[in-house]
């Protein structure tokens, strides 16, 4: 694994690790091309605070930070500013006013919520409601269509027991139009190491008969996650199981169309 585009760090409250612990962890394991990902601020209305993201005033402060990293290590390792930001439609496009005050190179969807956050259902929360899988479906294409979007973080996130077949036929459309506008799905290294929900094998078996190509995302939430050998290795063996092709991208892209 020469390249890892999912990194958080200290400033979204629930990981460990300042910048610059990544970029040394990183170029200790190896990595050639690391990508900062941290959970990206979001518009909300007044009166609402989200605990698990960097404020909107961070955006410079965290840019500033990597771009020096960025020139310090540039003969070691080659260093991107993104955000992993979920696709909540009646907010998006004031977040990505926020995120425009400073400078990024990608942006990679995680999609913790359907609908939005404010009172809605977390996507790693258990549910057998088919309705939820609809909709995630329809919200994350409708979040790919943006153009705004590298790849697709943990696209297996939802927690959801329901029909086999319904599954399959819903988290085909998300794989066909994923594969379309040529988006790559993560499979989510940090849900391997910690035995979650996902990577879901009924997922993989879709993605691999509709042909999406994979990317290894460690979701790092602490700098020892960077390419730790029996994760990657588990990795792989995952991708070969279920027969998906790796893609391991060395520059990302910040917008599609
Ligand atoms: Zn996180
Ligand atoms: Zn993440």
């Amino acid at each position: 694994m020469i390249a890892n585009f999912h990194t958080h760090t200290y400033r979204c409250h629930h990981a460990k690790g300042t910048e610059r612990d990544y970029v040394l962890a990183a170029i200790n394991a190896g990595i050639k091309y690391l990508g900062f990902s941290d959970h990206s601020p979001y518009y909300f209305p007044d009166g609402y605070y989200s605990h698990f993201r960097m404020s909107p005033e961070e955006v410079a402060e965290y840019a500033g930070e990597i771009i020096k990293l960025r020139e310090e290590f540039k003969d070691s390792i080659k260093i991107y500013i993104g955000y992993e930001t979920e696709y909540y439609p009646e907010f998006f496009d004031k977040t990505l006013d926020i995120l425009n005050q400073a400078p990024y190179d990608y942006l990679i969807l995680g999609q913790h919520f359907i609908g939005n956050e404010i009172g809605e259902q977390h996507t790693a929360k258990p549910t057998d409601d088919a309705g939820a899988l609809d909709a995630y479906v329809n919200q994350v294409i409708e979040g790919m269509r943006t153009g705004r979007f590298f790849y697709l973080a943990h696209p297996d996130v939802l927690n959801i027991s329901c029909d086999g077949d319904y599954y399959e036929e819903k988290m085909t459309l998300l794989c066909q139009e994923a594969k379309k506008l040529d988006i790559p799905l993560e499979i989510n290294m940090l849900g391997l190491r910690e035995h979650r929900s996902y990577p879901d094998e009924r997922f993989w078996k879709v993605a691999a008969n509709v042909g999406n190509k994979a990317i290894l995302g460690c979701d790092a939430h602490d700098p020892q996650h960077i390419a730790q050998p029996e994760n990657v290795e588990q990795s792989l063996r995952w991708a070969d199981r279920f027969g998906v092709e790796i893609t391991e991208p060395t520059e990302p892209i910040k917008i599609r169309f």
